[in-house]
């Protein structure tokens, strides 16, 4: 099973990724949460990414299609995965499609989560995330149990860097039209399932567990 959770920042991908990646046993594959693991190097690419991050704009795509090649390329992902955040432009969408070609294998399903610019700053605005397990949180849709520490492992929760206003409005705006560009490729082949990502977490959930199951299109 090889599926992309596509959407704009704050859409839920990451959200809806935690249980996904449980109920159907695939590797989950973030490209924010792995350029920000390189971010924290010494290097001077670990510079340069942490820039590009800050500032709320893409990594260049011959980086960014490097990095999920040698990702897919593992042993957990033979058998499936689920990319969150990639591809998130045509050259990336393109190079997938190589890739895949290369071993045979088809995309299952694009989920595309559509959720409107307003919703999407409240979503960003009160976004808190755990630096230790990598769960997400928000102050109002769905807050900690305890104010500021992880359900999962106690760690005290974290605002994004890039969860700032100056930022945000540079991510919507950079992904906008890359965005609605990758809806209608995906939408060509056939394989894009459209929903509405504007709903309560639980919603959303049910919704892409049927259309996961082919039972909900
Ligand atoms: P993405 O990975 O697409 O950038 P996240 O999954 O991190 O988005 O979600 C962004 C923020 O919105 C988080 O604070 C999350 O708790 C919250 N959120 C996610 N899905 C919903 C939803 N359906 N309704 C309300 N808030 C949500
Ligand atoms: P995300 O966690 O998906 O919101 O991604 C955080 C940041 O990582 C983005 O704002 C980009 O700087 C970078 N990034 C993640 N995925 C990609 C991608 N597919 N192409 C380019 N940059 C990416």
């Amino acid at each position: 099973m090889q599926v992309i959770l596509l959407g704009l920042p704050g859409a839920g991908k990451g959200t809806q990724a935690a249980w996904i990646v449980e109920d159907f046993g695939l590797p989950h594959i973030s490209t924010g949460d792995m350029f920000r693991a390189a971010a924290k190097g010494e290097s001077q690419v670990s510079g340069e990414i942490r820039s590009y991050i800050e500032g709320g704009l893409l990594v260049p795509d011959e980086l960014t299609i490097r990095i999920v090649r040698d990702r897919i390329a593992q042993d957990d992902a033979k058998e499936g995965f689920l990319l969150d955040g990639f591809p998130r432009t045509r050259p990336q969408a393109q190079a997938l499609d190589n890739m895949l070609a290369e071993v045979g294998r088809p995309l299952s399903r694009v989920i595309y989560l559509e959720v409107g610019r307003e919703e999407l700053l409240r979503r960003l605005g009160g976004r808190w995330v755990c630096p230790g397990c990598g769960a997400t949180y928000h102050a109002v849709f769905q807050p900690p149990r305890s104010a500021g520490v992880c359900n999962e492992c106690g760690t005290a929760l974290q605002q994004r860097a890039d969860d700032r206003p100056d930022a945000v409005r540079v991510r919507l705006e950079q992904n906008w039209d890359n965005t609605q560009s990758l809806v209608a490729f995906y939408e060509a082949r056939g394989v894009l399932t459209r929903l509405a990502g504007d709903q309560p977490i639980d919603r959303v959930r049910r919704a892409i567990r049927a259309a996961l199951r082919g039972d909900g299109q």
